[in-house]
Formats: structure tokens, C-alpha cells, sequence
């Protein structure tokens, strides 16, 4: 299938699942992420009217951004982990940031969006809901003192929380992941949810996303992990 095609598709699954579960279709947003997809592709899915696009990955991000300089109301997402070395490149683009999960980094984006006189960086806590080991994003206890340290900076916007949920869960268990960040989005009075990602975002979307992050389902299998 096209990306053209499959997009079309993602969207309808978008829309079906939301009037099911009487939500607005445009109550949820739809990044798709384009990490180890080439520019190419990107542009296929920006001729249909795609505007929000994620990546994970620094480099890539900042190469795909100048390859495609000329698509100047494409707005990009920053999903993966974020070292604060590498803040000021992402700042750079104007992407927002969803993988915000300590108050170092948060300073670090407030700073690197302060000098260079770009608007507020919008930028998402993630958590780390089930609480794996190895998994970036904070504890869900870290969250209210996160939220009040954004809030606190005039240089980041926050939007709301994010989070991937544990591979290979069964849907009740993914919907428990997803019940539980938009209880601490309520709790901290935040409006965005990012969740919901291929093969779950219908259970996301059901749970309240406002933000859902597809890849595989519009751009195919990408080569590497
Ligand atoms: C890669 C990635 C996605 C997209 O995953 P698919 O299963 O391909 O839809 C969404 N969110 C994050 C944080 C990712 O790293």
C-alpha cells in the first residue's frame, strides 16, 4: 500500500474509533512517525495533507529537517530519548519535545529556547506508568513536581504526559497503562495525552488520547529496531 493509502486508512481507524467511543475525530491528533523512513516517504505523506510528524533519533531529525526546509508548516515531534547535549539541535527545528522525564533536561530545553529566541517549546512529561526497569520517562510520584517545574519556566509550554506502555501486554493491560496516565493528566489539570501507538491505538484512543503516535501502520516496517 501507498503511504498516500495508508494514511487514508490510519485516519478512518482514527475516526471510527473515536465516534465508537462518542469522541470528536479531531479531539485526536495524528503524528506519524517517520524514524529510519527516508525524507522521501515524508513528503509522500505531506502531499496528503500530513502535517505532524515524529523522530526519534537526533541526527536523523536534524538531517530530515534541512532536506525538507521547504515544508514550512510541517511541525515536528520529538519522541525518543533526549540527551540535553543534544537539546539545542532539536530547538533548532522547533520540534516539541514528548520525551521530557527529568527537571534537568527541562531546564535544558527552557535555556536552549530562551537563548535562541524561538517561542515556548511545547514539550510532554513522559512516564514511565508500569514502571520498567530500563525504560526512560519518570516515576508516576515525580510527576506533580515535573509538572510544577514546567510550569514555572516561561520558556516551555507544557502540553500534557506521554507514554509507551510495556511490550507485549494483553489489551487490558495496555488499557490500565493508558486509564493510569490519563488519571495523573486529570490529577495535574493537563489536557494532552500522547498514547497510543500501531497496535494500540484504538484502546488509546478509548482511554482519552488527544495525541497518537503511528508509524509502522502508515510508513511499513522500518529495517531497524
Ligand atoms: C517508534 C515509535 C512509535 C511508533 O510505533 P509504531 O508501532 O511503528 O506505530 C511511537 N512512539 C514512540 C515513542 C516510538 O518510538
Amino acid at each position: 500500500m501507498s503511504v498516500g493509502a495508508s494514511l487514508l486508512a490510519v485516519r478512518e481507524q482514527i475516526e471510527v474509533t473515536a465516534r465508537a467511543v462518542g469522541r470528536a475525530p479531531e479531539s485526536v491528533r495524528l503524528i506519524a512517525v517517520s524514524k529510519f523512513h527516508a525524507a522521501g516517504a515524508i513528503r509522500e505523506a505531506y502531499a496528503c495533507g500530513q502535517r505532524d510528524f515524529g523522530e526519534n533519533y537526533v541526527q536523523e531529525l536534524a538531517e530530515k529537517a534541512r532536506a525538507l526546509a521547504d515544508l514550512t508548516d510541517l511541525r515536528w515531534h520529538f519522541i525518543g530519548h533526549l540527551q540535553r547535549n543534544k537539546v539545542k539541535q532539536v530547538v533548532a527545528v522547533g520540534a516539541s519535545i514528548q520525551s521530557v522525564d527529568s527537571e534537568r533536561l527541562i531546564q535544558s530545553v527552557a535555556s536552549a529556547t530562551a537563548s535562541s529566541g524561538a517561542p515556548p517549546t511545547g514539550i510532554y512529561i513522559q512516564v514511565n506508568v508500569a514502571g520498567e526497569a530500563q525504560k526512560s520517562g519518570c516515576t508516576t510520584h515525580n510527576v506533580a513536581s515535573l509538572v510544577a517545574v514546567a510550569r514555572g519556566l516561561p520558556s516551555v509550554e507544557l502540553q500534557g504526559l506521554m507514554t509507551i506502555p510495556p511490550a507485549g501486554l494483553a489489551e487490558a493491560g495496555t488499557r490500565r497503562v493508558y486509564r493510569e496516565l490519563a488519571a495523573l493528566a486529570a490529577k495535574n489539570d493537563l489536557a494532552g495525552l500522547s498514547m497510543g501507538m500501531t497496535d494500540d491505538l484504538e484502546f488509546a484512543i478509548a482511554e482519552g488520547a488527544t495525541v497518537v503516535r503511528v508509524g509502522t501502520a502508515i510508513f511499513g516496517p522500518r529495517s531497524a529496531a
